[in-house]
């Protein structure tokens, strides 16, 4: 297949994941934000927003070390199931909380700020300040709110992807974040989300997917390790995951995986980072795509990602 073949059925892949994940929040596409408060924790400054579409509200944090000068690259930090905006803060309010952070990792978004980066952290709907209406006994929030959204034809992952697009609206219109050097990155759920935000909106110029990146068929249908968050209603038949990844090229993406992870195996993750290579190398830009596998279970690990997203995005520290 030429590269110019393999661009058109990118296209076509993209159109059709769109349709796939269904209709968005209808709201006025005017944004109003309002910060609530601004705080200097250790040596970043915090700041507490909410945005607003309409009645859609996503409460997140700003992050950054004044250290550095702006205009700076942004990353915006997704987190895992049962996380929320605090937690990837490195800002625990519970017990469950701090050792979220000290079992996975999950503080990434200060990680980043500290590394130079201006990140956001905010609450995905179901977690956080944005519980579902529905959350029965016995059952995931996740999965009872996707039941509820294929009623009207929509679904969680179509709304995630919707919720990470408007963080990219809002930082789009501060100043101190250089044009053109956006990127996200996530964990676990949170990758998945990178992944389908990265594959569909172009104006995120890098991607890191962490501890999250396996076949459907393998880690979903075969090992049962998912929710409704994650579920794309009739995917599968054409593609998996990692061409879902594929569509991050020429864009940048960083992929990394734990040895021992006990959700989405290793193996799987390395069969997934072959196809995604594939992509790359056929586009002629292996050198946009960084993978790494570090020993150790389920949980964020920075490791060479902050070198790799400053080489991409530009560099996050300037003048300190
Ligand atoms: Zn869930």
């Amino acid at each position: 297949m030429s590269l110019e073949q393999w661009e058109n059925k990118a296209r076509a892949f993209a159109q059709r994941l769109t349709a796939l994940l269904g209709p968005v929040p209808d709201v006025p596409s005017v944004m109003r934000d309002e910060c609530i408060n601004v705080s200097r924790v250790g040596r970043l400054t915090v700041e507490e927003r909410n945005v607003w579409w309409g009645q859609e509200r996503i409460p997140l944090l700003v992050l950054y070390d004044d250290a550095g000068r702006a205009p700076r690259s942004a990353v915006i930090c997704i987190h895992g199931h049962h996380g929320n905006r605090y937690v990837l803060a490195g800002l625990a309010n519970t017990t469950e909380d701090e050792e979220r952070i000290r079992r996975f990792g999950y503080d990434y978004a200060r990680q980043l700020a500290e590394a130079g980066f201006l990140t956001v952290a905010y609450d995905l709907r179901g977690f956080g300040e944005r519980p579902f209406a529905l959350n029965p006994k016995g059952h995931d929030p996740c999965d009872m709110e996707f039941l509820r959204l294929m009623l009207t034809g929509r679904t969680l992952l179509g709304l995630h992807v919707w919720d990470l697009r408007r963080v990219i609206d809002y930082l789009e219109t501060r100043p101190d974040v250089r044009p053109g050097a956006i990127g996200c990155v996530g964990f676990s759920l949170g990758g998945t989300i990178a992944l389908y935000g990265g594959a569909l909106d172009r104006r995120l110029k890098a991607v890191g997917v962490f501890s999250a990146l396996n076949h459907y068929t393998h880690y979903a249908i075969g090992a049962g390790h998912f929710c409704g968050a994650q579920v794309v209603p009739g995917l599968l038949p054409e593609a998996d995951l990692p061409d879902v990844a594929s569509l991050i090229a020429p864009r940048a993406l960083w992929i990394e995986h734990g040895d021992a992870d006990e959700t989405f195996s290793v193996n799987d993750a390395l069969l997934s980072i072959e196809e995604v290579a594939q992509a790359y190398r056929r586009q002629g830009v292996g050198d946009q795509l960084g993978t790494h596998v570090f020993h150790g279970g389920h949980r964020f690990e920075l490791g060479e990602s902050a070198a790799f997203f400053k080489r991409v995005l530009g560099e996050g520290r300037e003048g300190s």
